[in-house]
Formats: C-alpha cells, structure tokens, sequence
C-alpha cells in the first residue's frame, strides 16, 4: 500500500481541530481473508451488485497494515463488519470475528446472522461471548428481515440493546427485500432495536429518515454517503438536510474502509461540507457513537 502519512496527518487535523479525542468509526469492513479477497475480486469484476459502476479499492492492504492506518488516523474504535451470503456461514464468521476482536482491542467485538434455524442460539452466544455490534446484510444476504426465523434473534438483541449496522437500503443495486419496507416491519414489532441503517439508506434516504423520526433507537451511519462517488449516483435530496440536522444527535460516521473507492479523508470532507455546523460533526465522528458503545471522552 502506498504511503500514507501525508493522509494520516489530514485526517488527524480534521478531528483535532474539532477539538475530538479522535473519531469512531461504526462501519468498518475486516473479515476472514480468503472472504474479503472474493469481495474484493467481486468489486473488481463489477459484479452486479456494485451496480456496475467501477470500484477501485484504496486500501488493499494486509490485515495489520490496515489496522495500523485506522489507528494512524486517529480512529479511536471500529468494526469488523461481516456478513454471511448463504446459511451455515454466520457462525464460522462469528468465530472468527470473536479471534480478530481479541487480538484487536479497539475493534469492537462484531457478529452478524442469518435466517436459519438455530440463529436464535447462535446470537445469544455471541452476546454471551462479548459481542458489542452485530452487522446484517439484506442486500449479499438476500432475506427479509422480517423473516419469522429472525423473530427470536432481534427481540434478544433489543432487549440486549445492540445496535446492528444493517444493510437494507437498494443502493448500490436494489435487491429482492431491499428498501423501507422489510424494515419498517421489523421495527413494528421490535420497536427499542437499535437498527443503525447503513450508508444512510441510500438511495431511499427519506424513507429511512422517516423510521428514525418515527423509532427512537434507529441511528443511521454516514458510510460513502455525500461523497463525490455516492452523489454521482444517488444525491441526498438537499431538501432533507434539516432532517439530518434533526438527527444530530442518532448519525454516526462510518466509511466501508478498506473497500472504498476514495481516500478516507474525502468521507469526512463529505460530511464537512454539508455545512451543518461543528457540533454536528463532533456527535456525528465521535460522540454519538462512543455514548452508543460506552466509551469514555464524551
Ligand atoms: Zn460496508
């Protein structure tokens, strides 16, 4: 990977000058390394659910080299979201995920799951075993989130009161239970989970606006949305930014880093240039998500 310093030192002069202690970042991609290596292949080849659009990744890197940058940046907590594209996966995953959380103390400990029988137990597990996000994925998975197998595993983790980045909106590519819909029923019936929506819902962002007005506990991350790549192909409606002003207090930064078309700094430029006000962007880099997780310097 190339030289990063010079990045490095912007992205520390970003959250320095905002007077944080560093940023937090909800939506980070680490998974086994033969899995992200076919995501990657996946990105490289356009396949279908990139939409087709070239997607050059900025960060390919070894595992601890990737690590060591979020560090460099100033990223005071991240994820390891992974996601399973079939059943019999989620677990393997979550084993794994387990390992890279205890050989990696700023990673916050993730899981994901899977509508399948015994899911349920497998989810209780995790939040046994220390799991502080767990990460879903509609759009690779293929399911509805309101699929009765998940009945069990949402009402644990709102009791448990563990957010779960998922990724339910159609962008880039609409899938078959993709959109507002699967999940407006899920939040029905499980009104206290802490659903984080991913990349905003994009590209059906006011729907997904609306749910957060409506659900107390629905948090949306800011992951590739507002960047020159995501505006290109599905612009935030400029009418909805008092909404996102609105919900101060419920965005939080994420990036999809390794996997980004972009250098990182031009997702927190993105965000910048929103133009809604420093103490916007100090809940929505930082303090949002380290009173989500606990964390101290909030
Ligand atoms: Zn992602």
């Amino acid at each position: 990977m190339a030289d990063r310093s010079a990045e490095s030192a912007e992205v520390r002069r970003f959250w320095q000058r905002l007077g944080l202690p560093g940023l937090m970042d909800v939506h980070t991609h680490f998974m086994p390394e033969r899995v992200l290596r076919k995501v990657w292949s996946y990105f490289d080849a356009l396949g279908p659910l990139t939409g087709g659009v070239e997607w050059p990744i900025t960060y390919r890197a070894q595992e601890d080299e990737r690590a060591r940058l979020l560090r460099d940046f100033g990223v005071r907590a991240f994820t390891a979201m992974l996601y399973p594209h079939k059943p019999g996966m989620a677990q393997w995953l979550n084993g794994w995920a387990a390992d890279f959380a205890r050989r990696t103390p700023d990673c916050l400990h993730t899981s994901t799951l899977f509508p399948e029988p015994g899911v349920e137990a497998y989810v209780r597990g995790a939040v046994e075993a220390g799991a502080r996000v767990f990460k879903a994925h509609v759009q690779v998975g293929a399911y509805d989130p309101a699929d009765e197998l998940l009945d069990g595993a949402w009402g644990l983790l709102a009791e448990a009161g563990i957010p779960v980045v998922i990724h339910c909106g159609s962008g880039p590519a609409p899938g078959k239970h993709t959109g507002p819909e699967p999940v407006a029923r899920v939040l029905a019936r499980h009104p206290r989970l802490r659903l984080v929506v991913a990349h905003m819902g994009m590209p059906e962002y006011e729907d997904f606006l609306s749910l957060a007005e409506r659900y107390g506990e629905v948090r949306l991350d800011t992951t590739m949305a507002f960047t020159d790549f995501s505006e290109r192909l599905a612009p935030f409606p400029r009418r909805a930014l008092p909404r996102l002003a609105g919900l101060g207090d419920r965005i939080l930064l994420g990036s999809d880093f390794p996997n980004i078309p972009y250098p990182y700094l031009h997702q927190l430029r993105a965000l910048e240039r929103l133009e809604l006000g420093d103490e916007w962007l100090r809940g929505v880099c930082h303090h949002n998500a380290a009173r989500l997780f606990g964390l101290p310097g909030h």
